[in-house]
């Protein structure tokens, strides 16, 4: 496995590749990797001949009171797993854009509920940053992973709107055994609400459960969700659709219920299917 740091050298090869017939897989990320990102980097290896991954910590994405600082870095133990799960180039550019970058990709509709809601401007970075280092990589295929769920349908739709020619493939979400979703961000976790952090996955299990045996009153089944939440604050608990993310109101189809809750500065976020039976 090779690092690059150049951003022009990638797309030179990137070219270059593309023009002699290989595939480009592509898997950004934004380091401190743990199972959820290399299950992504499975998930393309045999889908291309060329597996690029990046590591960039994204300024544009994070708010003015976030935690752009100290956001975990790991970048030995991050080669280590890029190298032990097929990458061929681990791309670490030390700056994506030119001091007087001026242009925004911005999303709309999608992006205005839940995280979007929550975080005024992120999804307008996540898209300006994966619509540049598409530009760089060049892919056949990106993986996102279904832990930012609604990130996945966010660029589903930029790729589609703006004919990017870029496949998205998704990637379920991994937990730890306990039920956890696997987060960078659990690093900042005590113990203490590390535990407590288990009643977001636990809230999910019981509405998709209830769901399971027949419950079919959205606000009974998000009052169920809530009370099993031990958080500090909670920023949403939702049911939508899954492809449009409008609100759901009853009825057949599938559904994904959401939710977002901070453990003292710390933000998590989880997301389940729940098939309605009745
Ligand atoms: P991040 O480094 O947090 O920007 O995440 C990079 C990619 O890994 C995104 O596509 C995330 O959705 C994905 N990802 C992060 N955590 C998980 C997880 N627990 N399961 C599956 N994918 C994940």
């Amino acid at each position: 496995m090779r690092i690059l740091r150049d951003p022009a050298a990638l797309a030179a090869e990137a070219l270059q590749r593309r023009a002699r017939g290989e595939r480009v897989g592509f898997v950004p990320t934004m380091g401190f990797l743990h199972a959820g990102h290399t299950s992504l980097m499975d998930i393309a290896r045999p889908r291309c001949d060329w597996l690029v991954t990046s590591i960039y910590v994204n300024p544009l994405q994070f708010g003015p009171t976030e935690d752009l600082d100290r956001y975990p870095r790991d970048p030995q133990g991050d080669a280590e797993k890029c190298s032990a799960h097929g990458v061929d180039v681990l791309f670490m550019p030390d700056t994506l854009y030119a001091p007087d970058h001026s242009t925004t990709v911005k999303v709309g509709g999608l992006q205005e509920v839940l995280c979007g809601a929550k975080r005024p401007g992120h999804f307008d970075g996540v898209t300006t940053v994966v619509a540049r280092l598409f530009g760089v990589v060049q892919p056949n295929l990106a993986v996102f992973g279904e832990k930012d769920f609604q990130q996945l349908a966010v660029i589903r739709r930029m790729v589609r709107d703006l004919a990017m020619g870029v496949e998205v493939i998704g990637g379920p979400l991994v937990r730890d055994a306990d039920g956890l979703a696997l987060s960078s961000r659990n690093a900042y976790l005590s113990p203490e609400q590390r535990r407590r952090a288990l009643s977001l996955s636990r809230a999910l299990r019981a509405m998709a459960a209830a769901a399971g045996d027949g419950a079919a009153d959205p606000g009974a089944l998000l009052a169920l969700g809530a009370a099993q939440l031990d958080v500090d604050a909670l920023d949403y608990l939702e049911l939508r659709d899954p492809d449009t993310l409008a609100p759901y109101l009853g009825g057949p189809g599938p559904v994904r219920a959401f939710v977002a809750a901070r453990l003292g500065p710390t933000r998590l976020i989880d997301n389940l299917a729940i098939e309605f039976t009745a």
